[in-house]
């Protein structure tokens, strides 16, 4: 399927412009980056700077306007619809701030859905595995409603797991958590890159979540203005702070 020597995600010449009411919206412009597998990599910036246009569009969720991505060795471009909704089901893994659960469903079923959807028998030795990583086995016939936010984030990452897809990606995740809870959940994401070489690509506005992470990617109107091995929290800020003081990322100008 994918050989291991080939980075996790690459995109190039990446550009989406979106139409709003009739005008041109350049929400990325000829964005390029390559993600090697087993690095986790935050994503930063102001808002309306591209980074969830950049995470869906690297995630096959949303079609580039120019330019290509790659999962692996295969090119996003190429593929069918249907293909694209198997590569997203099959190598591609999600994790939104708003957990988004299923009320109804347990934790156990919750993180089997998609598989299950996608017709697929669960690696049970895995499955084992992400539950115990988790830390959830107590929890498995409980509703999300019983849990706390952070615990039905772990679970949400479970189900983006369960699958054991060639990348997650993550759009603010801690952004609905106490600085705690946000704190568990950054270890967990740091563990499957460390414990089980996942990649990680994670989009946060919170300088410390960035610190969890390996590389520090900083977009500002649409481009990459920094891109930074472990910066630390302190760094991360205080280029955020130059960004804001930026007369194009203040004014959102169309270049
Ligand atoms: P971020 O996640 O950094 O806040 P986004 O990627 O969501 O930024 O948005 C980048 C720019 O594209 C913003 O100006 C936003 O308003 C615009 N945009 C995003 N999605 C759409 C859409 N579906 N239709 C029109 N404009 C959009
Ligand atoms: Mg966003």
């Amino acid at each position: 399927m994918s050989n291991p020597s080939e980075p996790a995600v690459r995109v190039h010449g990446l550009t989406r412009v979106y139409q709003a009411d009739g005008e041109p919206v350049r929400a990325l412009s000829g964005v390029g980056a390559t993600f090697d597998r087993g690095t986790f990599t935050a994503i930063m910036g102001p808002s309306g700077s591209g980074k969830s246009t950049l995470l869906q569009t690297a995630a096959g969720l949303d079609r580039p306007t120019e330019g290509s991505v790659w999962i692996g060795g295969t090119e996003l471009n190429r593929l069918s619809e249907t293909g694209l909704t198997e590569l997203r089901r099959d190598r591609i893994g999600f994790v939104f701030q708003a957990f988004n659960l299923i009320g109804a469903l347990t934790v156990a079923e919750n993180i089997l859905l998609p598989l299950k959807l996608a017709g697929a028998r669960p690696d049970d030795a895995w499955i084992n595995a992400v539950v115990e990583r988790v830390g959830l086995g107590t929890r498995l016939t409980h509703r999300p409603s019983a849990l706390s936010g952070g615990q039905q984030q772990r679970v949400a990452i479970a189900r983006a797991l369960a699958a054991r897809p060639e990348v997650i990606f993550c759009d603010e995740p801690t952004g609905a958590l106490d600085t705690n809870t946000a704190a568990e959940v950054l270890l967990l994401l740091r563990g499957i890159v460390d414990e089980h070489g996942q990649t990680v690509i994670m989009v946060t506005h919170d300088p410390v979540a960035a610190s969890y992470a390996d590389r520090v990617i900083v977009l500002a109107d649409g481009h990459i203005v920094h891109d930074m091995p472990q910066p630390g929290a302190v760094r991360i800020a205080e280029h955020l702070a130059t960004l804001g003081r930026r007369p194009s990322a203040t004014t959102g100008a169309l270049r």
